[in-house]
C-alpha cells in the first residue's frame, strides 16, 4: 500500500463518513441508484430522493417495471433528466439479460447505459470489495492537487493521468474504505474554494500545497461565451388545468412534460392547432421572462397565460398530451421552468 493510501484510510477511520443511507444495507442496486444520483448533486439534495426511490422500487425489477413517466416524477427536481432516463433502461436490462442481478464483471457494468468506468467501479468496489480505482469529480480535484496535475481533466490526456495516479494508489485491501475515502476527502477536506489544507491527511505529500497554488489544479475548462437562445411558453389555462405536452425522448427535457414552445413571439399558429379558436380566448397575459441555463447554452423564456373559456380538445400526433390538474397534479416529470411556472400560476391568476 503506497504511503498515500495509507494515509487516506486512517484519516478515513477518524472522519469518513459511514453513516449516509446507501452505506447501509448496500446492494448493487442501491449503491448504484445513489452513484447516479450522487453525479453533479451534493449528498444533502440526494438523501430525501434516494429514500423515495428505494421505497418506492425497492428492487431493480420493481423499477424496470416502474413507467418512465413515474420514473422522472421522482427525479423531477434532481435534474439532468438523462441520468433517470438512462437508470430506467440499465434497470430493465439488469432485469431482462441478468436476471436481476448486476452484473459483477467491469466491463459488463460500465457496458449498461449511464454507467460509465468510475460508477461501475464505485459499485463493484463498495460492495463487493473488487480492487477498482474510481475518478469522479471529487477524486479527480484531490488527485490533480495532490500530484499537480496540469490541465483541465476534460481533456483525455490529463484524464488518463489521473486514472493511473488513481490506479496506483488504490489499495488491493480495504478498497471500499479507501474510494469512499478519496469521494469524503474530496467534499470535506479538499473541496473546490476552500481546501483545508492544515487538517488534510496528504498534505506532506501534496504538490499544490508545496506549491502554495492549490486553486490552480486541476486546470479549468477553455472559456467559452455560452449561447443566448430564446423561446415562448404558451400556458393554455382552463378552470384549474393546464395543457402539457411531453417532449421527444432526445434533446432538451427529453421525455419530461413541457408547455408548447414556440421559437418567437407570434404564438397563434401554435394556439389555433391545439383546438383554440380566438372567440375563446377570455385573456393572453405576458409573465415576466426568465432565463434557465443548460450546460451549453442560455435559454431566455417568456411564458404567456392564455386563458380560454372552454377546455379544447386536443389531437395530437405521435406523442403526449394532458390537461393537468393543478388541485390533483398527475406523478408525471416535469422540466424545472415548467414546474417553476406552475407553483406561481396560482398567485398570477388572482
Ligand atoms: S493539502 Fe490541500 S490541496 Fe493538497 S490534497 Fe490536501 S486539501 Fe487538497
Amino acid at each position: 500500500m503506497t504511503p498515500f493510501a495509507k494515509s487516506i484510510l486512517e484519516w478515513y477511520d477518524a472522519y469518513g463518513r459511514k453513516n449516509l443511507p446507501w452505506q447501509h444495507n448496500k446492494s448493487a442496486y442501491s449503491v448504484w441508484l445513489s452513484e447516479i444520483m450522487l453525479q453533479q448533486t451534493q449528498v444533502a439534495t440526494v438523501i430525501p430522493y434516494y429514500q423515495r426511490f428505494l421505497e418506492r422500487f425497492p428492487t431493480v425489477v420493481d423499477l424496470a417495471n416502474a413507467e418512465q413517466d413515474e420514473v422522472l416524477h421522482l427525479w423531477t427536481g434532481l435534474g439532468y433528466y438523462a441520468r433517470a432516463r438512462n437508470l430506467h433502461k440499465a434497470a430493465k436490462i439488469v432485469a431482462d439479460q441478468y436476471n436481476g442481478e448486476f452484473p459483477l464483471d467491469i466491463e459488463q457494468m460500465n457496458a449498461l447505459p449511464g454507467i460509465g468506468r468510475s460508477t461501475a467501479a464505485a459499485v463493484l468496489s463498495s460492495v463487493y470489495k473488487q480492487p477498482h480505482a474510481i475518478l469522479d469529480g471529487n477524486v479527480k480535484r484531490t488527485l490533480a492537487r495532490s500530484f499537480a496535475v496540469d490541465g483541465w481533466p476534460g481533456q483525455k490526456k490529463v484524464e488518463n493521468q489521473l486514472w493511473q495516479f488513481a490506479e496506483q494508489h488504490t489499495p488491493a485491501h480495504d478498497v471500499d474504505k479507501y474510494n469512499q475515502a478519496m469521494m469524503d476527502m474530496g467534499a470535506m477536506v479538499c473541496t473546490r474554494s476552500k481546501p483545508k489544507c492544515t487538517l488534510c491527511p496528504v498534505e506532506s505529500f501534496c504538490e499544490a500545497n508545496k506549491q502554495g497554488n492549490p486553486l490552480d489544479y486541476p486546470g479549468k475548462k477553455p472559456k467559452k461565451e455560452k449561447p443566448v437562445k430564446e423561446t415562448w411558453f404558451i400556458m393554455l389555462y382552463h378552470d384549474n388545468h393546464v395543457w402539457l405536452e411531453q417532449r421527444p425522448q432526445s434533446g432538451i427535457w427529453g421525455g419530461l412534460f413541457c408547455f408548447p414552445e414556440n421559437p418567437d413571439a407570434d404564438l397563434a399558429h401554435q394556439i389555433t392547432q391545439r383546438g383554440v379558436i380566438d372567440s375563446e380566448i377570455s385573456r393572453q397575459t405576458q409573465l415576466i421572462a426568465f432565463r434557465h441555463t443548460f450546460s451549453h447554452y442560455h435559454l431566455d423564456i417568456t411564458p404567456i397565460l392564455v386563458e380560454v373559456s372552454k377546455q379544447p380538445h386536443v389531437v395530437m400526433e405521435g406523442s403526449k398530451g394532458l390537461w393537468y390538474n393543478l388541485s390533483q397534479p398527475e406523478e408525471i416529470g416535469l422540466a424545472a421552468p415548467v414546474k417553476q411556472l406552475l407553483e406561481s400560476l396560482p398567485y398570477e391568476l388572482q
